[in-house]
């Protein structure tokens, strides 16, 4: 034994081969954090320092390789200034460098996840054996808003070619070992079981002079092989096409190309000083602060969300839903899909058939693409039982009600469901709305009842807000929370009021933009702003997708829940389209008409009725309005809301609030969430924005939480 830390360990072999093992103490996988690098300095002083090593094999003793940087870090480094950021990307890049220049060959064992950090070392390394198990092994810095900082952008495309890095770079896609051989960013790949074995074996070929690993080492060394039209056409062609794919909001992926650029006719020590220099840009970007923010916040949400599920009773093995409509069916087929069984009980069977329809259009999907096989999608629709009746109840952990949104109906579907079950069963409602305790005053047992609150398509919606009633027992909301994770949602668990977080925001917003619209704003410049300030969807677009009957309802129960304001004194564009029949995308006509387009799917278009439908109920001369005022009108009443929520603890954290909104609702993640953009702008500029519209509605106000960190100067984040 040569060396051992707390991360990594050099042993000398018999054989004169050193082994440099990967295995931090204390965690279950291996990360690059400082420790790490520190350490690798020692050994690689070592390591030049013996004199009789022939060659090196790097190992790692847990399931991955090595996940990356530890973005944990990231927030500290990247606050430090653009010339700490470079400083902390030198000490790394020498450490690479140094082993890239190593007076005997390198080979690495890549058993597992090699991301980022991880497999920039790897590429350091003269030759890379990959396991089949390796099934991550990437760059994905640029969905961190940063590009890859220890020589990725320089290292990869002299490995594999421009092609290749910029695909890998750019979109920061995870690919398997088989994929990273056929890109040729891997030498060879075993079985796990030969990994060992075949690396020694490689290694013992360069050794006796049988593989060339200094000419590998020039090329990585040397610039770019292009010529210059070639590498014209390459570098623009891939700016202008990465540029649209990744949209104005998201400059990490051009960044990295143009890095590639700058450096393709440089040698490595210069090349490695462009990477740095944009790395440094994009580290100090609001974008990757927010993505970095986002990742460390679904560390929180994953981390209370497992502690949650420790404190169930039981693991749900089997579930039922009520309701076998819209959400029923997307509940069974998530259920089904992630494999826990799950009857569907509908009192009528059309309900049942387009439940079924459903989920059986879903997988076909899934077969089409190849993500599953015809045998696999038959077990997971066996896995769905469908029924009339209530039989087999008795033996269910969970019962998700889904039937229609009317609190009486649901206490009565409810009240039944609950004297067909054991008595420790939980009963979960789906209600988008209605007070879970209000619904408990029905049930023998409210302390089993609780919120569990799916988002629109189920399958595609990450969020699931897990809402306490009164009486509900911890147990109840520790065994709906690891249903949850079982069906590879994020639950976020919150307490009861109308709306619940989600709802209880958003209603706010298409609040604000009913009042819009009312003083003669066209909705569709509204939709247009608020898609480039980051929406997938403006407003009136959502209501057309959400349903305007759905909205009208919810936002009368929103009303009566909270009617200092949320109640309108004004007749609204939403009532008028419902009136009108126009209930959105359902029906094909709302804000918009909707045509299907060649792929049978609904596109939206302009609709010169619902602008003449309007006119009554618009003022008669339009608002002259800026940009930044109508985005300030939409936003800051989900802002004082999502304060208010946070205040009164529905929310426990800023962080899970500004998740749900990610999760729930599509809110940009590159502006990290409602509380992160606040933080961004400062909150007595924010209170200031809301004070030139506080005559509009109370939503205008913000509540004395928010004064208070305006007032001391304080942030949600740190
Ligand atoms: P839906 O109308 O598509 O489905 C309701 C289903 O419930 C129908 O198939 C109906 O036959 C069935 N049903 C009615 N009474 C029943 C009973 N006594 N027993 C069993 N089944 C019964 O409605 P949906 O859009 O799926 O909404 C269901 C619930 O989910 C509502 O509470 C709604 O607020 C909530 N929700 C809806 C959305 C959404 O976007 N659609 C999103 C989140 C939550």
């Amino acid at each position: 034994l040569m060396f051992q830390g707390k991360a990594l360990s050099l042993t000398k072999h018999s054989d004169g081969i050193a082994e440099l093992i990967f295995d931090l103490q204390g965690e279950s996988v291996n990360k690059f954090n400082l420790l790490a690098v520190s350490e690798l300095d020692q050994i690689l002083t070592l390591l030049e320092q013996a004199k009789d090593i022939k060659g090196l094999l790097v190992t790692s003793a847990k399931d991955v390789f090595i996940v990356g940087a530890d973005i944990m870090e990231f927030g500290a480094v990247f606050a430090a200034g653009p010339e700490q950021i470079i400083g902390h990307l030198a000490n790394n890049n020498r450490n690479n460098c140094r082993l890239e220049d190593l007076p005997f060959p390198t080979v690495v064992a890549i058993n597992g996840i090699a991301l980022g950090g991880g497999l920039e070392f790897c590429l350091s390394c003269d030759y890379r054996i990959a396991s089949t198990a390796a099934s991550k092994i990437g760059l994905p810095e640029t969905k961190l808003g940063i590009i890859p900082g220890w020589g990725g952008t320089v290292r990869l495309p002299r490995v594999a070619g421009l092609d290749t890095a910029v695909e890998w770079i750019a979109a920061g896609k995870e690919n398997t070992a088989e994929q990273a051989l056929t890109a040729r960013v891997v030498d060879a790949v075993v079985e796990p079981a030969k990994l060992r074995d075949a690396a020694l074996h490689t290694l013992n070929q360069a050794i006796a002079g049988k593989f060339d690993y200094k000419a590998r080492r020039e090329q990585k060394k040397g610039p770019l092989k292009l010529n210059f039209i070639e590498s014209m056409m390459a570098f623009e062609t891939s700016k202008a096409f990465v540029g649209g794919q990744a949209g104005r909001n998201y400059p990490a992926p051009v960044s990295a190309i143009k890095a590639m650029q700058k450096a393709a006719d440089k040698g490595r020590d210069e090349a490695l000083q462009a990477e740095a220099e944009n790395f440094a840009k994009m580290a100090q970007t609001p974008v990757a602060q927010s993505l970095v923010g986002i990742f460390v916040n679904e560390q929180l949400l994953t981390k209370k969300a497992k502690s949650w599920e420790k404190k169930a009773d039981k693991k749900i093995a089997r579930a039922a839903v009520l309701g076998a409509g819209i959400m029923g069916g997307g509940i069974a087929y998530q259920s089904a899909l992630k494999g826990t069984a799950i009857k569907m009980k509908d009192i009528a069977q059309a309900g049942i058939d387009l439940g079924l329809s459903e989920a059986n259009k879903l997988l076909s999907k899934r077969v089409e693409r190849k993500k599953m096989t015809a045998a696999e999608m038959g077990d997971v629709l066996n896995r769905i039982e469908p029924t009339l009746v209530y039989d087999g109840f008795d033996k269910v952990d969970i019962v998700v009600e889904a039937v229609v949104e009317n609190p009486k109906v649901k206490q009565s579907v409810l009240a039944e469901a609950e004297t067909k079950v054991s008595a420790d069963t939980v009963l979960a409602s789906n209600t988008s709305t209605i007070s879970i305790t209000y619904l408990a005053e029905a049930l023998q047992r409210p302390e089993n009842f609780c919120g569990m609150h799916f988002f629109n398509p189920v399958h595609m919606m990450p969020l699931v807000e897990v809402i306490r009633g009164a009486k509900t027992s911890d147990n109840a909301v520790a065994r709906t929370v690891a249903y949850a994770n079982a069906m590879g949602k994020k639950a976020i668990v919150v307490k009861d009021c109308p709306g619940f977080l989600v709802n209880r925001v958003l209603f706010p917003y298409l609040a604000g933009f009913a009042m819009l619209v009312r003083d003669g704003v066209d909705y569709q410049r509204i939709d247009k702003l608020m898609e480039t300030w980051g929406w997938p969807m403006g407003p009136a677009y959502l209501l057309d997708v959400v349903g305007i009957d759905t909205a009208v309802h919810a936002e009368k129960v929103m009303a009566d829940g909270f009617p200092d304001r949320m109640k309108r004194d004004f007749k609204s564009c939403t009532d008028v389209m419902f009136a009108a029949g126009r209930l959105g995308q359902k029906n094909s006509k709302g804000f918009y008409n909707y045509e299907l387009d060649k792929k049978g799917k609904p596109a939206k278009v302009a609709s010169p009725e619902a602008l003449e439908l309007l006119k009554p109920i618009v003022a008669a001369t339009p608002l002259e309005i800026s940009d930044d005022d109508i985005i300030a009108r939409m936003m800051v009443p989900m802002a004082t809301e999502l304060a208010r929520c946070l205040e009164e603890g529905i929310v426990e954290t800023a962080a899970e609030a500004d998740m749900a909104l990610v999760y729930g609702t599509g809110f940009p993640p590159f502006r990290g969430g409602v509380f992160r953009w606040i933080d961004f702008i400062g909150a007595q500029t924010f209170i200031d924005m809301a004070a030139k519209f506080s005559s509009l509605s109370a939503l205008y106000e913000p509540p004395a939480s928010l004064k208070a960190k305006a007032a001391n100067n304080q942030r949600f984040y740190g």
